[in-house]
This record gives C-alpha cells, sequence and structure tokens, in this order.
C-alpha cells in the first residue's frame, strides 16, 4: 500500500487506530525507536514522527523494535499490501523461505515471478520502502523476538527456527538492533514451563478483526479427512509434513488477542516458520477483511450477506496438492463421500506420523506426497477409470514442479497452467486457484453452489454463469470473499455449506462470545444512542441516559465503520426522518427465553399502535404474567427497534421508559403523525 498523508498517519497513532496496525509503522526519532499504531506508549510529537509501510522499512532507517507494543506482534498483512499483487506474491513466498536459504537469491525470486530483478527491487521499495533482502532479514528477527518472548525454546533453537546460520551471528543481529543480548529479551516464564519436546511450542497469529471463526472451523469440520485432520472442542489438529519430516499442529482461536494460537509438534524447528505460514494462509489471517467488506457491501447483492456474517473468511488449503487431489476426487460427489475417498487414499498411501508429535490421538498418517502417488503403477481407488487418471496425472505435474500450487505471474497463468493437468477443467482450476494458490480474485463462476446463491439473492442471475461473471466485475479484486458469502446462502450444495443447520452446536465457547462486541453512537432526536453488535447481529441499542446495569453487556470496542451498524443507523435516520416503520436488521439480543419470547411479542406490535401489559401478556399465553411481561419490556435491549415504547399501562398512561418518559412520548407522537 501506499503510505497515507503524515497527518493521516498520525491521527492514527494519536487515537491507536487499529484499523492501521500492520499497515503503517513509525520510527520515533527521539527515542530511535519503532512502534505499531496502537502502541500504548505516550503520542510523541508531530515533528518527531516518521512513518514506514513496513517494519523492514523503519528498521533499514535505523529504528530498533519497541519493546511495549512490539512490532513482531502486529497482525501480518503480508499478502495484504494493496495494490500490488506481486508485491503480495512475493511476500508470500517470502513468508515461506524464499530468501532463506545460502543460496536463494532476488533475482531467483523475480524470475519465479515473471519479472526482472531491478523491477521486483523497485516494487518493493515503492509499496514497502524497503528492498526484498530487508524483508526477509526483518521477518526473520521479529520471529525470532516472538520465539524468545513466547516459547522457553533453546537460544541455539530459536536461531535456528528463524533462520539465522549460527547462535554467533544471531547474538550479533539482536546485540545489534536491540543493544541487548537475546537472552535479555525472554519474558519471564516460570521455571516449571512445559518444555518444548513433550508440549509443542506455541505461537500466536494475530488477525485484524473481525474473525468469523465459527464459520471457518465449521468450514475445516466438514471436510475432515479422518486420520489426517481432526475437528474437536473449537479447535482444529491435523498432521504435517515438511521436506519428508512429520509431525502435527493444534489450531485454536483467541479472540482476547485477537489472533489464532498454533501449537506446534515437530521434530525440526527450522520448519516453523513455513508451518507458521501455511497456518496463516490456510486461515486467512493475513486479511484487511474490513476493507473488502466494505468494496463488497457496495453491491446491494452482498451488503446483507456481508452485515450478516461479519469477518467471514476465504478458507485455504494446507497444502496445494493435497487441495489438488480433493478437488478432482469431489469431482461431482457429496463432500461426505469425497471425505470418504481422501481417507482411503490417506490409509493406502500416507506415512504414519511420528509418535511423540501426535497433537490428537486420531490423527495417524500424513497425506499422501505427490511422489509417491506418482510413483504408484496403479492408484487403487474405487473411482472412474477417467477419475484415476486425473489424480494420476495431478500427482506427476506436482512431482515434476514443486512450483506448481506456488503463486508465480498472474491469476490467468496459474489456471492456464492447472488447465493443462489432465482431468483439471475450469471449475478445479479456479478453485484450486482460490483455496491452494490463494489468488483472492478468482471466482469459480459455473459453480452450482455459486449459481443458487446468487440466485436465491436475485432470481435473473441464475440463468447464466455470464450473467454472474458481469456482476462478479464489481467485487473484484476480491471476487474468492464474495463467492465465500454466496457459498453460504446455498446450503448443502457447495463448500461453505449448511450453517443454519449446524447453528446450534456451538463451536466458540461462553468466553469468545462475549468478547465480539463492537459499538457506535449515533445522535437522534431523543439523545446519543448506542448501537451494539455482535458478529451475527444488533446486540442492543442503548439510551443515552440508560442505567448502566439495566443492559449488562461487556467487552466492546468501537467501531464506527462496522457496516451492520451502519446500516442500523441508516435505518433509525430514515425512522426519525418519518420514512420507515420497520427494520430489517440481523438482531442477536442476550437474554433469558423468557425474555426473548417477550420482545419477540413487542415485534409485532405494528406501527402506530399501542398494547397494554395486560393484552401482551395474553398474546403470550401468560395472562397472570403481565408483572413478569413489564420487567421482561423494561429490559428490552433493543430499544425503538424492538418497540417497548408502544406498550402503555393499562389507564392509557405513559409508564415508566429506559429511555425517559419524554422520549416515549415523542416516539409515539412521531408514530402518529407519519
Ligand atoms: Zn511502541
Amino acid at each position: 500500500m501506499e503510505l497515507p498523508a503524515k497527518d493521516v498517519c498520525y491521527r492514527a497513532l494519536e487515537c491507536r487506530d487499529a484499523r492501521f496496525d500492520g499497515l503503517i509503522f513509525v520510527g520515533i526519532k527521539s527515542t530511535g525507536v519503532y512502534c505499531r499504531p496502537v502502541c500504548p506508549a505516550r503520542t510523541p510529537k508531530f515533528q518527531n514522527c516518521f512513518f514506514y509501510a513496513s517494519a523492514a522499512a523503519a528498521q533499514d532507517a535505523g529504528y530498533r523494535p519497541c519493546l511495549r507494543c512490539r512490532p513482531e506482534t502486529a497482525p501480518d498483512l503480508a499478502s495484504w499490501h494493496g495494490t500490488s499483487s506481486t508485491v503480495s506474491r512475493a511476500l508470500a513466498l517470502i513468508a515461506e523461505g524464499a530468501l532463506d536459504h545460502d543460496r536463494a537469491t532476488v533475482e531467483d525470486l523475480a524470475t519465479r515471478l515473471g519479472m526482472g530483478e531491478r523491477q521486483l527491487r523497485r516494487l518493493f521499495l515503492r509499496h514497502l520502502g524497503a528492498s526484498p533482502i530487508s524483508v526477509a532479514q526483518t521477518r526473520r528477527v521479529l520471529f525470532a523476538k516472538q520465539l524468545l518472548h513466547d516459547t522457553r525454546m533453546p537460544m541455539a533453537s530459536v536461531a535456528a527456527a528463524s533462520g539465522f546460520g549460527s547462535v554467533r551471528r544471531f547474538n550479533e543481529v539482536f546485540r545489534n538492533l536491540y543493544q541487548r543480548p537475546p537472552v535479555a529479551l525472554r519474558r519471564s516464564v516460570s521455571s516449571d514451563a512445559p518444555t518444548p519436546t513433550a508440549e509443542g511450542v506455541t505461537l500466536l497469529l494475530r488477525y485484524k478483526p473481525p474473525y468469523d471463526w465459527d464459520s471457518i472451523l465449521r468450514f475445516f469440520a466438514q471436510r475432515a479427512v479422518p486420520g489426517v485432520e481432526v475437528v474437536e472442542d473449537g479447535k482444529y489438529f491435523r498432521t504435517v509434513e515438511i521436506n519428508g519430516q512429520t509431525g502435527s499442529i493444534e489450531v485454536s482461536h483467541d479472540a482476547r488477542h485477537e489472533g489464532i494460537r498454533v501449537r506446534i509438534l515437530f521434530p525440526n524447528v527450522r520448519a516453523f516458520p513455513t508451518i507458521a505460514a501455511r497456518v496463516r494462509r490456510q486461515f486467512d489471517t493475513g486479511a484487511d477483511i474490513r476493507t473488502i467488506e466494505a468494496h463488497l457491501s457496495g453491491d446491494p447483492l452482498l451488503a446483507p450477506l456481508v452485515a450478516r456474517y461479519l469477518g467471514l473468511r476465504a478458507p485455504g488449503g494446507w497444502d496445494g496438492f493435497e487441495l489438488a487431489v480433493r478437488a478432482v476426487l469431489g469431482q461431482q460427489i457429496s463432500v461426505v463421500a469425497a471425505r470418504k475417498l481422501a481417507a482411503a487414499l490417506v490409509a493406502r498411501y500416507g506415512r504414519p506420523v511420528r509418535k511423540n508429535y501426535i497433537s490428537h490421538p486420531d490423527l495417524h498418517r500424513v497425506f499422501p506426497a505427490a511422489k509417491n502417488l506418482a510413483r504408484a503403477a496403479a492408484i487403487d481407488l474405487p473411482i472412474p477409470a477417467a477419475r484415476l487418471a486425473a489424480l494420476k496425472a495431478v500427482a506427476e505435474a506436482s512431482a515434476a514442479d514443486p512450483n506448481l500450487f506456488r503463486s508465480t505471474g498472474s491469476i490467468d497463468a496459474a489456471i492456464q497452467r492447472l488447465k493443462h493437468i489432465r482431468g483439471i477443467g475450469e471449475w478445479s482450476a479456479q478453485y484450486i486457484a482460490l483455496r491452494a494458490i490463494r489468488e483472492m480474485d478468482a471466482f469459480p463462476a459455473t459453480d452450482v453452489g455459486l449459481l443458487r446463491g446468487a440466485a436465491a439473492l436475485d432470481p435473473h442471475m441464475a440463468t447464466s454463469p455470464n450473467l454472474l461473471l458481469q456482476r462478479a466485475e464489481a467485487w473484484r479484486p476480491w471476487r474468492a470473499y464474495a463467492a465465500q458469502h454466496l457459498w453460504s446462502v446455498a446450503p448443502n450444495t457447495a463448500p461453505a455449506q449448511n450453517r443454519r443447520s449446524t447453528k446450534s452446536q456451538s463451536l466458540t465457547t461462553k468466553k469468545d462470545r462475549v468478547m465480539d462486541l463492537v459499538y457506535k453512537l449515533m445522535p437522534s432526536p431523543v439523545g446519543e444512542l448506542k448501537l451494539i453488535a455482535s458478529q451475527t447481529g444488533i446486540t442492543a441499542i442503548l439510551w443515552e441516559n440508560d442505567p448502566p446495569r439495566r443492559v449488562r453487556l461487556e467487552n466492546m470496542v468501537r467501531d464506527d465503520r462496522n457496516p451492520m451498524l451502519l446500516e442500523a443507523e441508516r435505518q433509525l435516520r430514515e425512522y426519525f426522518a418519518g420514512k420507515r416503520q420497520s427494520f430489517s436488521l440481523p438482531l442477536d439480543p442476550r437474554g433469558t427465553t423468557f425474555q426473548k419470547s417477550v420482545w419477540t411479542a413487542l415485534l409485532a406490535i405494528p406501527f402506530g399502535e399501542t398494547r397494554t401489559y395486560g393484552e401482551l401478556a395474553r398474546q403470550l399465553g401468560t395472562p397472570t404474567a403481565s408483572r413478569a411481561v413489564g420487567a421482561a419490556n423494561g429490559r428490552n435491549p433493543l430499544s425503538i427497534v424492538v418497540p417497548c415504547h408502544r406498550v402503555i399501562g393499562s389507564t392509557g398512561k405513559l409508564t415508566g421508559f429506559a429511555g425517559g418518559l419524554d422520549a416515549k412520548a415523542y416516539l409515539l407522537r412521531l408514530e402518529a403523525s407519519s
């Protein structure tokens, strides 16, 4: 991304605006330290601040990382450096270690991206303010810093895991950069902390909220291949193979720290950066999701979906070959049947995982390697011969070209490359590009689920993939996210299937739920309203002088750009202007079953009419409970939208109202005059 103007950056710093976290870094001349925009330290003077588009650029300018805000913990938006998809692709390759070997050169990297070295350097300077080598070095240092801080790994392992050639070099770099030896950067952890070998090493991978963990976990749960993957207790477990060695991981959500935690059980620490990069890709932690949602909301077709599934990510594949095989196996059969076939393939051709490196007792084997399947004389699976041939062709192509599923060149080049493989058509190629190569503009327009999803929203679109493609032009460059949303409206037909039926089966803990609230303030004729939303709906609309204990909600963060809150504000404004009589918003109030039944009954009172508590109680089938109904009415968190102001005393008197009797009278007058 091109850096915003200095005063914009400075304002972001002053209000510690989390939206800029990971996108800008500030070097402070007076201290020589560089920080994230969310640093808790006192905001430095304007003239002392210098802004950079990457940590590498700040380090190149001579700043050292702040020990308070810890730039190594900024969300890694590696793949989101805005407008340059080449830079994004290069960063993805660097994250997987493309510049970490002794013989690795920027020239090779540039060649893989289909351009000259000078051109690549120029792009890096323009978008990141630093050279590819600086970016790779900074990544290494910051990864080492994270390992030092978060784990008990021995120094030599930290040095090796983060790609340093020797411990001496590692010490040298740290002394230079932090002005102290690495050991001084260790967080004091109690001495009985588990040893790395038994429990593995846990890393926190930060994302930029919102993040719809339930949806992505459900997606992986529906496709988990027995023996290789397990989803249980809100966590994802899988076996991994890197350079011939085997181990496993455990991935969980840490909403409080806005990240996902990955526990790595693997015999070789040098694989850690690769494992971390792959988990980031699979769980799509690098997306600047608010920017994407704001863009997609511009289309009225998608706006309600985006508001409903805030933070919906586009799940990636752990491994390109694995994903391609699964795409072939899944052609024209159900997700369940495809899982069974994949399990049979794994049982026959997957290597067992090393004992002591297993994160879940049901994990047994790694997914078969391309070369094993390529070598097999005949693949033994109960599928049609044409599909067997396709499987074999994918294995051979992948074994012959290790970069087959890597992001190089343009998306069209990737699609063409894949379509050269026997049995891979347009749909499979687009699907693989989306999930494995992480082309966020890939769009399998012929997908039945996508077409059904689109048709459910707009009947015209059902007629042809071409119409859908035309509409999708407006969704570029993030058509993959639009696809994920469309799949969500067409249950049973597609990758992100069937949310509704699995809704009751909650995958998150209660703790996760209370952490996910955002709010926004809006002025209104009846005082300032506080609009509050969860990830699934509007949770509350509170009055300016609402008694603090009436509706108790904890841990909310302000978010003036939340699409759902903005939509609620828009509808409320129309209501106050006399242009709206009912609301159409996803609602997610928190309360007891009885309270919710009362609030639902309130929704049925028509605009401009009133009811008494007694009438409401009778309507609910509890005629003697008018007092309890009154109490539940008084606890209604969704003021105005759930019209508790339309309930009056049996004598016609305006009874107590959380927003004050003046406000109640105002609302009834407003509705009577419309
Ligand atoms: Zn700082």
